[in-house]
């Protein structure tokens, strides 16, 4: 479960050797610490003509305490930002995209380690003609392509936003922004969010962003599940962690950890939904957010693939979270303002050689939350996903070495990403201050080029 690799590059005598030989130099990241401010150094902001998200970007990050720089006075060619912001809103025809290269060419080089790029956006398919839209799509191939090429730890995203001023929508636009540049977002790039119109709740302390929320982890023992149940409850969160009696001695660990509850219970059991509706009921009253992250693999090509594996791999990881959202909905548990957020993969959009099983449950979970977003929304009840990629738990231990090693290596950071780095993602998508993000999947995978 560690990346010896990694640890060696890290080191004096690594270093050397890895520059001489032109080996994979994959850096240490930003991780967040709480307490951490958002950036270390100045963020440089800078707008399209006419970009509608330059002031409201400008207030939020002020009022987090960034120090703001202006391109038309960065004439010192030896400064260096934490984070490179760019409002692309006033961008509507194509011709106008020259505007992206006079901003980020002088500053190719300017950015600071596991600094920041962000793109702000309009939906194109909200924009109001063909040619605007066909501007704003071309955002994609930009931050993608900068996500590849700066390395150093840095990221690259484009943020959809859109063009409701509504309240709800700048709160979730200030929950993105604090979430992308933070080190929560370490392991995140590459990606395409959107935020829609919808309500939020900005909280009272952007460290404790959920305070108060009653939250269940399903897969809670282990792996990605404990590092959630640790991540959400140092934000505030009250837990409620779940995972199969057998498994009972580390899930009471976590739980005791973390001063939260443990539930013993096996989701494929017929009488899992009401037995843990029952128990939300009596114990909170409700669930604030359901954090969907139990999940099993059961490995063959499909020519070898017993039924059991089939049909096990999509219980587990499709069909319990179906049927435990349904109950939960039927009985009104998830209150206005709740969260849902199942854990896809990689696996889901890229498809993988032996997890046709696997790959479909996951792939399903993507159409989860893509048929049950609208539906929601009128109830003010986001549902997103997260898909990890290779990221350093006891299930990707198991891997055969050849493979795991170019797993862990193909992606724009050149190693696997952390059990808490899913976490952060998660929590950031679980914040009351998060709720107009809804029906996005967001890769945690490093920007691996599977499925990219
Ligand atoms: P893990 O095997 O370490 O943990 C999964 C947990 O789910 C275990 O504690 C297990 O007991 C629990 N669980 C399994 N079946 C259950 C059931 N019927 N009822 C209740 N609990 C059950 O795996 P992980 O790597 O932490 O993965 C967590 C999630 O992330 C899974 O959905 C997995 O598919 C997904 N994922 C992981 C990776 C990765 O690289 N590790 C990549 C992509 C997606």
């Amino acid at each position: 479960m560690t990346d010896r690799y990694a640890s060696f590059v890290q080191s004096g005598a690594g270093r050397a050797l890895v520059k001489r030989l032109g080996l994979p130099d994959p850096p240490r990241l930003r991780r967040h610490t709480p307490g951490d401010p958002l950036v270390h150094g100045p963020v440089l902001l800078g707008a399209s003509a006419g970009g509608r998200l330059a002031e409201p970007a400008t207030k939020i990050l002020t009022s987090a305490g960034v120090e703001l720089r202006d391109p038309s006075a960065a004439t010192d060619a030896t400064a260096r930002y934490a984070a490179l912001v760019y409002d692309a809103t006033g961008i509507t025809d194509s011709t106008e995209l020259r505007q992206l290269y006079d901003f980020f060419y002088p500053q190719a080089r300017a950015l600071l380690p596991s600094g920041r790029v962000i793109v702000l956006g309009s939906p194109p398919g909200e924009c109001g003609s063909p040619r605007e839209a066909t501007a704003q799509r071309a955002l994609e191939g930009l931050t993608r392509s900068i996500g590849k090429e700066f390395g150093r730890g840095v990221t690259a995203q484009l943020v959809y936003v859109t063009e409701a001023g509504d309240p709800g929508t700048l709160t979730s636009l200030e929950s993105t922004l604090r979430f992308l540049l933070s080190g929560r977002s370490a392991y995140v790039s590459g990606q395409v969010v959107q935020v829609c119109a919808g309500t939020a709740q900005p909280p009272a302390d952007w460290d404790r962003p959920l305070d108060g929320q009653v939250v269940l982890v399903t897969g809670a023992a282990r792996g990605i599940g404990a590092a959630l149940a640790r991540v959400l409850a140092r934000d505030g969160a009250q837990v409620v962690a779940l995972d199969v009696p057998g498994a009972g001695d580390e899930l009471a660990a976590v739980a005791n950890e973390i001063g939260g509850t443990a539930v013993q219970l096996d989701l494929t059991a017929p009488d899992a939904p009401s037995r843990l509706a029952q128990h939300l009921a009596d114990r909170h009253g409700r669930v604030d957010v359901v954090v969907h992250n139990a999940g099993i693999t059961r490995d063959k090509t499909l020519g070898r693939m017993d039924a059991d594996r089939w049909d096990s791999v999509i219980d587990v990881n499709l069909s319990s979270q179906e049927r435990i959202n349904d109950v939960l909905l039927e009985r009104a548990l998830i209150p206005t303002g709740g969260r849902i957020v199942s854990v896809s993969s990689i696996a889901g959009i890229a498809g993988n050689r032996g997890q046709t099983n696997y790959a479909t449950s996951k792939a399903g979970v993507i159409g989860l939350v893509d048929s049950l977003a609208p539906a929601l929304r009128e109830r003010g009840i986001s549902v997103n996903a997260v898909a990890p990629g290779f990221i350093e738990t006891r299930l990707t231990a198991r891997i055969p070495l050849m493979l795991r090693e170019a797993g862990r290596r193909m992606n724009s950071m050149s190693q696997g990403g952390l059990p808490v780095d899913v976490a952060e993602t998660i929590g950031w998508l679980a914040w009351p201050a998060t709720g107009a993000v809804s029906g996005n999947v967001v890769r945690v995978c490093g920007q691996s080029l599977l499925g990219a």
